[in-house]
């Protein structure tokens, strides 16, 4: 065997040894043995190596029936180092640290003003640098693994902004300008992707998923066998600009009609501030008092408008709805199928998402991790972070 092969199999042996201590969580080393089938020689080094990195450690003796030496479990090391996912929307960004188990350790929603990349970067900074060097001090000794960053616009496959609605950033060197302030390997995506790519890896855990995220725009993130779907260059996705009205209302992107313009949630704010002067404080008003139904009824007439739409070009197993309104009034579903009367429709299910207005920020953060450990697939699922209540795992 050549040396270039024996380094691609220890590779190999890594992978699937990392990918099956965070699917089961503690282990030993022979139950690795057993369920990977690596030999046990190969197990006991890699996992030596695994551990003298910090990735992995050892744990508390597990329990076995019969008598003999109690094996040594062994976990990956949430505390060794962690990630950093941020989503920039139009008023504001959103950030989450996770640990090397995908723990969620901080997040934080700072407002923010329309500005240029150097403006929104150095108050990104500003916000960012001083936990760094707090997590930096508790997360040793792998410390900060890298950043990424959910955009609201179009990324090419060359990491570069095509385009963004909101900020004008076009063609901006948004990822050098952030890996030189941060000095950590940084990922742009769009935000619909990453959202995806959250919900994939913390709560769905199959391998077809459609994510749509409905906050100032709306994006269709797509998990095709357990990988972004980016289409040939990059923009597949941009579903918000989907025509649904030849003569509607003039989108930023050229066209006029666009689903966004309609079915986004910043477009039900718009339609309610021109109605009734502001949207109500509390979402779940909006399906409780018969004054915003006709509002509300034309809105969700779109919304399925573009969902069928969706539903017959692409078959989707399950969809992930994700939208500030939305996530706080689970009867919307109910009303969405109730306009989804077409009969080739075909899907399993349409649900609101479990991660809510966060799902970028994780995702992005777990896309970070699973660089970080050059793996494939990333599973949290059965950690439950977010099973039980959201809130309890940022406590
Ligand atoms: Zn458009």
């Amino acid at each position: 065997m050549s040396t270039g092969d024996a380094q691609y199999i220890k590779n190999l042996n890594r992978r699937i040894l990392i990918e099956h201590v965070i699917k089961e969580q503690t282990l030993s080393r022979s139950d690795l043995a057993r369920v990977t089938g690596l030999n046990k020689a190969t197990v006991s080094a890699q996992i030596s190596k695994l551990i003298d990195d910090g990735i992995i450690r050892e744990t508390k003796v597990g329990h076995i029936d019969s008598p003999g030496r109690k094996p040594i479990l062994i976990e990956m090391n949430g505390q060794a180092g962690y990630s950093i996912g941020i989503d920039i929307d139009a008023n504001e960004f959103r950030f989450v640290f996770i640990d090397l188990k995908g723990k969620p350790i901080e997040r934080k929603v700072v407002p923010i003003d329309q500005g240029d990349v150097d403006e929104i970067i150095s108050i990104i900074q500003y916000h960012l640098k001083p936990l760094i060097e707090t997590y930096n001090e508790s997360h040793k000794p792998i410390g900060l693994t890298g950043i990424a960053v959910g955009i609201h616009g179009i990324i090419n496959s060359y990491d570069q902004i095509v385009f963004t609605p909101n900020q004008k950033w076009q063609y901006s060197n948004f990822k050098s300008k952030f890996e030189e302030v941060f000095n950590v390997p940084v990922v742009i995506d769009n935000n619909a992707n990453l959202s995806a790519y959250g919900e994939q890896v913390y709560y769905e855990n199959i391998q077809d998923l459609f994510c749509i995220t409905l906050y100032s725009g709306i994006g269709l993130g797509i998990i095709n066998n357990s990988k972004i779907y980016r289409g040939y260059d990059g923009f597949a996705g941009e579903i918000g600009h989907m025509v649904v009205n030849p003569d509607g209302e003039l989108c930023s992107c050229g066209n006029k009609g666009c689903w966004e313009l309609y079915a986004s949630e910043r477009a039900l704010r718009n339609r309610f501030n021109a109605k009734f002067g502001s949207m109500p404080q509390n979402p779940a008003e909006i399906f409780e008092k018969p004054k915003y139904e006709s509002e509300l009824d034309s809105y969700i007439q779109y919304l399925a408008i573009g969902l069928n739409n969706i539903i017959n070009i692409f078959n989707p197993q399950r969809i992930v709805l994700n939208g500030a309104m939305i996530n706080q009034n689970p009867e919307v579903i109910q009303s969405i199928e109730r306009h989804l009367k077409s009969k080739i429709n075909s899907y399993e299910t349409i649900h609101l998402s479990h991660l809510g207005e966060f799902a970028c920020a994780l995702g992005g953060a777990a896309l970070v991790l699973k660089n970080y450990l050059n793996i494939n697939t990333l599973d949290f699922v059965e950690y439950e972070y977010f099973n039980s209540h959201e809130k309890s795992a940022w406590t």
